[in-house]
């Protein structure tokens, strides 16, 4: 059986298991304490311990390396500015198109509320000067708090400035890729016991709280559907329209076997070799700029996470009865597109890096258990809505650099 189906398989499994508990078997104290407090939970909890321990070093470890492998600083110049804007503004749209449709979803926070009794709600911290947060005072600190924002912004200062030197020191270089790898390979083994998690906390969360939650999260998995093929179809046509006047048919027709393959990878990263090929021998783009934006893009251009992370943090603020102001939807789009940026493109890291958007609010981070039975059917469609932003960002800022053989495009 394929890892999906078993996903797929574990997810229906526990609920069932978890609905037959909550129907027949509960209230019993054996039940209750033993199979659900005990072995659910703890099969769970170590799942979720695990992801989160690997969290810092991983992004840590993936920035450096992915701004050192950008050939070099001084030369990214204006191709790399427009890139990087794009890119960016993307990412943003993304986020706010999914907060603005979450905002007309209703996702029954009484109900919600009133079966979640042993619930704790986090006070938000208050997020005094969110600017001056980004950045830490104390590395080591930093670190120890588990301040993901703070780890990302040095590890970007890191690898900014051994990008100035790299020639100097290519054992530091080798020792970053090398750590990358070993990092990626650590989080694909936390990964594979996502059936068994994926089971235990199904089954825990339904025999706690019956059907009441499925409703709820069936809507998350809508809407977060809904806003990815929203960005899909009309974003990326318009800023073909916009930037360029590249055939819009043509570049979703041209889309096809890229958005298959990312579906089945669920990995931006895994899927560059693939994506590289299609952008320059389908797209047509040149091979200098395709070989640096279709890496960067898979690195920092998560347009899909950004709309799962953007529609996730709305579901759980109304799960946990958390009321979102104004301040908190700018927090939100600020921290997703650092978030999305940080992300790195390997399958589930999206869901990880969703607890820096939780944390910044205050929301508590054993929400993201809740979704993560529906996650790996999520991430399989952001991934294709991750590379499909880069392929198209890529053919828009070749078109505008006339670095794109159109006859190529067109064909
Ligand atoms: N799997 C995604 C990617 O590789 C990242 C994520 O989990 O959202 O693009």
């Amino acid at each position: 059986m394929s890892f999906t189906k078993k996903v797929l398989f574990s997810m229906v499994t526990g609920i069932v298991v978890g609905l037959l508990i909550n129907n027949f078997f509960i209230p019993n104290q054996l039940i209750e304490s033993i199979l659900i407090n005990q072995v659910f939970h703890t099969i769970s909890s170590i799942f979720l311990i695990l992801l989160k321990m690997i969290v810092l070093p991983l992004i840590f470890v993936s920035i450096i390396s992915g701004i050192i492998s950008i050939n070099d600083v001084n030369t990214l110049g204006r191709l790399g500015i427009k890139t990087l804007t794009l890119y960016i503004f993307t990412t943003m749209i993304a986020i706010t198109l999914a907060l603005f449709i979450s905002s007309f979803v209703n996702y029954n926070i009484e109900v919600i509320d009133a079966v979640n009794n042993t619930k704790q709600v986090l006070a938000a911290e208050p997020s005094s000067n969110f600017i001056l947060s980004l950045f830490p005072q104390n590395f080591f600190a930093a670190l120890v708090d588990g301040n993901v924002i703070q780890v990302l912004s040095f590890a970007i200062f890191i690898g900014i400035s051994a990008s100035y030197i790299k020639n100097e020191i290519p054992e530091f270089v080798n020792l970053i890729d090398n750590l990358n790898k070993i990092f990626n390979k650590m989080v694909l083994i936390i990964i594979s016991f996502t059936p068994i998690a994926v089971f235990a906390l199904l089954a825990k969360t339904f025999s706690m709280e019956g059907l009441d939650v499925f409703i709820p999260l069936m809507k998350y998995f809508s809407i977060v559907v809904l806003v990815l093929l929203l960005h899909f179809t009309f974003t990326y046509s318009l800023l073909l329209k916009v930037f360029s006047n590249l055939d819009i048919g043509t570049f979703y027709a041209k889309l096809k076997s890229l958005i298959i393959f990312t579906f089945s990878t669920s990995s931006s990263n895994a899927s560059i070799p693939f994506t590289l090929d299609i952008v320059t021998n389908k797209y047509g783009v040149n091979k200098s700029l395709a070989s640096f934006s279709v890496p960067l893009g898979a690195t920092i251009n998560m347009d899909g996470t950004a709309i799962m992370q953007g529609c996730a943090t709305y579901f759980l603020a109304a799960y946990y009865g958390i009321e979102l102001e104004l301040i908190d939807f700018i927090i939100i789009i600020l921290t997703a597109t650092v978030a999305s940026i940080g992300t790195a493109g390997i399958p589930s890291a999206g869901i990880i890096m969703l607890s820096l958007i939780l944390t910044e609010l205050g929301i508590p981070l054993e929400g993201i258990t809740l979704l993560l039975g529906v996650d790996r059917l999520l991430d399989m469609m952001r991934t294709s809505v991750n590379v499909s932003g880069d392929t198209c960002i890529s053919c828009v800022v070749a078109h505008s650099e006339n670095l794109i053989d159109i006859k190529k495009f067109n064909q």
